[in-house]
């Protein structure tokens, strides 16, 4: 199976999260649903379902295209410009406690 997104080259394993919550949502006190990735950088952030969808403007704002899922037992990644979800199984795993 060919891999269709083409930013893997984006993805750093040298990232690791950058909080165990919504990183900007935890400065202002704002909540959310549920909590993505950013392979790049580690950025924390929210899903679109989220008041603040702060891990879809996080993508925008850095160019980082590249999320994978941090909630316990998800293994799914999402590229932000391809808008497809996929698998890296050989990437470390991340959710938050
Ligand atoms: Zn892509
Ligand atoms: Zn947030
Ligand atoms: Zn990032």
């Amino acid at each position: 199976m060919g891999d269709p997104c083409t930013h893997l080259d984006l993805y750093n394993p040298a990232a690791v999260p950058s909080a165990e919550g919504c990183e900007d949502c935890l400065k202002t006190g704002g909540r959310w649903v549920h909590l993505r990735m950013c392979r790049s950088c580690g950025h924390v952030g929210c899903c679109d379902s989220s008041p603040n969808k702060h891990a879809s403007k996080h993508a925008a704002e850095s160019g980082d295209p590249l999320v994978s899922s941090f909630e316990p037992g998800e293994d799914w990644w999402w590229c932000y410009v391809d808008e497809i979800a996929f698998a890296v199984p050989s990437a470390p795993l991340y959710s938050h406690p």
